[in-house]
């Protein structure tokens, strides 16, 4: 499906930053090895959900599943989590007085609210003043919440906008169903809200957005822009850090140190993407000053080890044994090859997940805030004693 200009999934993009929609148009859209597991995982959850819910005959549902198993992408993980999707959905309909209305994968439009805008709802469920949106996410890079997700709030104006003539909506609830982190958030709120929200909020920046007009304004937002590694704004907030030169004295204070790493924080990932651009350039055979393209460094490597390790048992010049390493593989590619059911059948009482080292962590980050200061303290007051 093509993307609209003001997508829901760009939303907190285009919404933070409203002429980024139309800088982006100028860059290409990269696609990544996540993404299309993402997809297939979509497409198994979304057969799983077509299964139970509509007719579908055993035929169709096994010819669709041997094409989505032929995937190489596909593992038995895989099987497993979308199993867990279908079975909170179960779950959801089941509370419901009533069996509720189930749509998959719908089309909804939101254009009302930013021009041309649609996306596609993973699983919509309405029964009697409620609408239900649920959206599978099969990344585990970062926990995604459903609380104030502009994504997850356009999915539901379209929702309301396409239902609202047949039943009378009060309440919305948005779910993010993210099998792979054990992460599941909701959020609800009155229909009456959204609507408000929609109107006097996405309104007049999807305008600007769409218009390419209003302030370049970067933030975390960036990291899903195309536009990220040459955007002047971007560049303006980071080399900002110069600011700082000489204006303090010697010692930072705590607040300094933290709004410095707030700033060093994207600073960081900017200098990445200044240099994966550099390169893309260089490569293309433009001059990017100060830099060139080079072939990096590589390791020696047996074209077939097999091979040569035969070579060296059979001249008798070493024994198989020292050639190779029996090493168990670990507990993640575990649980890929037996599945996260059969793995926690066999395997649970054999886990165990110790404490994680101290790390630091944003403000806003959901963790409980560790110190160490009364157990250092402890045992400051036991060596007095
Ligand atoms: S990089 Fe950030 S500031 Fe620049 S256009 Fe994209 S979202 Fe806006």
């Amino acid at each position: 499906m093509s993307h609209a200009l003001l997508n829901a999934s760009g939303a907190s993009r285009w919404l933070n930053c409203p002429p980024s929609a139309r800088l982006e148009q100028d860059f290409p859209d990269s696609t990544s090895e996540a993404a299309a597991e993402g997809t297939l995982a979509h497409a198994l959850g979304e057969l799983k959900l077509q299964k139970y819910f509509t007719p579908m005959s055993k035929m169709t549902f096994t010819k669709r599943h041997n094409k989505i198993k032929a995937d190489p992408l596909y593992t038995k993980e895989m099987e497993d989590y979308t199993d867990e999707y279908l079975d909170y959905i179960k779950e959801t309909a089941l509370r419901y007085p009533s069996q509720p209305t189930i749509t998959i994968e719908k089309k909804v439009d939101f254009s009302s609210y930013a021009p041309e805008g649609f996306g596609t709802a993973d699983c919509i469920l309405i029964s009697g003043d409620t609408l239900h949106i649920i959206d599978l996410k099969y990344g585990k890079g970062v926990p995604v919440s459903a609380e104030k997700n502009p994504q997850m709030r356009l999915y539901a104006l379209g929702a309301l906008k396409e239902y609202d003539f047949i039943y009378a909506i009060k309440s919305v609830q948005m779910v993010i169903f993210q099998p792979r982190l054990d992460n599941i958030s909701v959020d609800a709120m009155e229909a009456e809200t959204l609507l408000n929200w929609g109107n006097a909020f996405v309104k007049p920046l999807a305008q600007q957005a769409f218009k390419g007009e209003g302030e370049f304004i970067p933030g975390d937002h960036c990291r899903f822009c195309r536009a990220k590694a040459v955007c002047r704004a971007r560049s303006v907030t980071n080399t900002a850090l110069e600011d700082f030169k000489g204006k303090l004295p010697p010692l930072l204070s705590n607040e300094e140190v933290g709004d410095l790493l707030l700033k060093a924080q994207d600073l960081a990932k900017w200098a990445e993407d200044l240099k994966e651009h550099a390169l893309k350039m260089c490569l293309a055979g433009e001059t990017v000053p100060g830099w060139k393209a080079v072939e990096g460094r590589s390791n020696r490597c047996f074209t077939d080890v097999d091979a040569a390790f035969k070579e060296l048992t059979t001249k008798g010049l070493a024994k198989e044994e020292v050639l190779y390493i029996r090493k168990p593989i670990t507990l993640t590619e575990t649980e890929t090859l037996l599945g996260k059911k059969e793995f926690n059948t066999a395997l649970s009482e054999f886990v165990v997940k110790p404490p994680g080292k101290p790390a630091l962590a944003k403000a806003t980050d959901k963790r409980e805030p560790l110190t160490l200061k009364n157990d250092a303290k402890t045992d400051f007051a036991n060596t007095q004693v």
